[in-house]
């Protein structure tokens, strides 16, 4: 049964993260903006009892101890959806406290046991599907079709680690004596520390705590202060799925003082994180202190290559999709387009007419491709890089400005005669704009496209086999989608190079990241 702290103190004060509505705790209401269906989904959360507005530690569903709030808005329409608790180091010592506690028991269990308890969360995600999509497009803005498809793929994570958790096997290894024998175990790393970002509220947590409990850790999330919801949602389920208390904690709140805690603790084995490059860099530097384990992933600078060969409708769809989901929010969206001599005028007017038909809008109306960005800012930086672009001579084909809707929205946009001295060629945009560069030959491409401090996604357009083959192993990337625009799975190591990051999820290998090895060395052993 799920304990509701008592309120230590009320509506002190409340920070509102997408939008000027304030509200403080107990007069928390919707914002005073009508759009009805927005609000009406609300409700019906509400009444599901999957919209939450407390945090979870151990077993208990807590307030911030001095009762300061976080708002939460839609960023389609500036709705207060709720408030969280804003919490801070306290909180998160003792969230760490309850996962410390948590661990004996949870890491001793069969694995058998904790795949069955992973497997039942997976199955209560599946049967909630239909609510946790319409929470995510409420806090994040993504159209329902794309929610409905992340709850699908977070899901996946669960079950894909309730299956890989009986699959954890050690080794033995020959030794060099006959007195002797060397095992190899794999233990859990201990208490984990996990933040995680915006743009997939839900994908990114179960990416990291399935393979966490799978290995037998425990865990503390830290959510984006913009999508806290849809964790604490599927932390409700996974308690109803019988997870123990302490094995998964949620803390939101304020972002360097959870990340200072977690770091600074000796009983915090490992940082996971998602996010920015410049986050990433400095959480990997707190993790030095204490020597924690270290993944990470961080931002993207994605190249699309279509060579002169490539099937253009393939070409169009498959750079559509990897550039305009999640209205370019993803850190796996293509940044930059290279497009050969040959092939350049035909594919820019096939792709800015097929930008041109992307349905912008609330992302809970029927037929909408494109929803809002997450907040105000990401437009003005949008904005900056569009007009940087122009500057120095890009032409726009389809979009290039704000979008009618007004606030949050941006115009989906194309920009013909893009240069490699443009902002957008180095900087990620995180928004729906696509630049075109234009390229002679092979050498040339690849050399733009390693041209820059990441490497994590990229893509290749070609109907050519062996250059396909050849083009992929010299980029430097993580990630190479050849004829794909998505390649996106639960089933694949996910992760970058050079200062996109460390370490991969997803797949087996991502179970790696929650394990320590450890040898064993039978020594003395006497001769038959
Ligand atoms: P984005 O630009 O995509 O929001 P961030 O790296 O800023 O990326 O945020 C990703 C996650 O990191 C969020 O949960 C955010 O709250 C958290 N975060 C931001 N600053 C810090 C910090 N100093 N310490 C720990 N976490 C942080």
């Amino acid at each position: 049964m799920l304990v509701f702290a008592r309120r230590v103190s009320r509506g002190l004060s409340s920070i509102s993260v997408h939008s000027t509505f304030a509200s403080s705790r107990g007069r928390c209401r919707m914002g005073t903006v009508a759009h009805s269906n927005s609000h009406v989904a609300a409700k019906k959360l509400k009444d599901a009892g999957l919209l939450l507005s407390r945090a979870l530690i151990g077993d208990k569903w807590c307030d911030a101890i001095d009762g300061r709030t976080l708002n939460v808005t839609n960023p389609a329409t500036g709705e207060l959806l709720t408030s969280v608790p804003f919490m801070g180091r306290k909180e998160t010592e003792l969230a760490i406290t309850a996962a410390h506690e948590a661990f004996p028991a949870w890491s001793q269990k069969t694995n058998t046991e904790r795949s069955k308890l992973l497997r039942k969360w997976f199955d209560l995600l599946i049967q909630n599907k239909e609510e946790l999509g319409r929470l995510m497009t409420l806090e994040q803005g993504k159209p329902l079709k794309e929610a409905l498809g992340e709850i699908v793929y977070a899901a996946g994570f669960v079950e894909l680690y309730a299956e890989e958790a009986k699959r954890i096997y050690g080794d033995i290894i020959p030794a060099t004596t006959q007195d002797k024998r060397i095992f190899v175990l794999r233990q859990p790393v201990g208490v984990v520390g996990a933040i995680t970002p915006w743009n997939f509220p839900l994908a990114m947590i179960t990416r990291k705590v399935a393979p966490a409990l799978a290995a037998g850790c425990t865990i503390i999330v830290k959510p984006s202060e913009f999508t806290p919801l849809s964790a604490m949602a599927a932390a409700k389920l996974a308690v109803e799925a019988g997870i123990p208390a302490g094995v998964l904690n949620i803390v939101t709140g304020d972002a360097p003082q959870i990340g200072a805690a977690l770091l600074e603790s000796t009983r915090v084995r490992k940082i996971t994180f998602t996010g920015s490059t410049q986050i990433g860099k400095k959480l990997m530097e707190g993790s030095a202190a204490t020597v924690k384990k270290v993944s990470l992933e961080l931002g993207g600078n994605a190249p699309c290559i279509i060579f002169d060969d490539a099937n253009i409708d393939l070409a169009v769809k498959g750079a559509l999709a990897a550039k305009y989901r999640n209205s370019g929010q993803t850190c796996v969206c293509v940044n930059r387009i290279f497009v050969q001599d040959g092939i350049y005028a035909e594919f820019a007017k096939a792709f800015a007419l097929a930008v041109s038909q992307l349905q912008v809008g609330n992302g809970l109306d029927e037929g909408v491709t494109q929803g809002p960005l997450i907040n105000p800012a990401a437009v003005v930086k949008v904005e900056s890089h569009v007009e940087d672009a122009v500057a120095k001579g890009a032409k726009v084909l389809t979009g290039g400005k704000k979008h009618s809707l007004g606030r949050t929205f941006y115009e989906p946009t194309v920009l013909a005669d893009a240069t490699v001295d443009m902002r957008i060629f180095s900087e990620e945009v995180f928004g729906p704009v696509a630049p075109l560069i234009r390229f002679k030959d092979d050498k040339e491409a690849v050399a733009m496209a390693n041209d820059t401090e990441f490497g994590l996604a990229s893509y290749i357009f070609t109907e050519n086999i062996t250059r396909g083959w050849r083009i992929a192993e010299a980029l430097e990337y993580g990630m190479v989608g050849l004829n794909e625009g998505l390649i996106s799975t639960e089933v694949a190591p996910f992760g970058g190079m050079k200062q996109s990051g460390l370490g991969r999820e997803g797949s087996k290998y991502g179970l790696d990241e929650y394990l320590e090895m450890k040898y064993l060395c039978l020594g003395n052993m006497s001769p038959p």
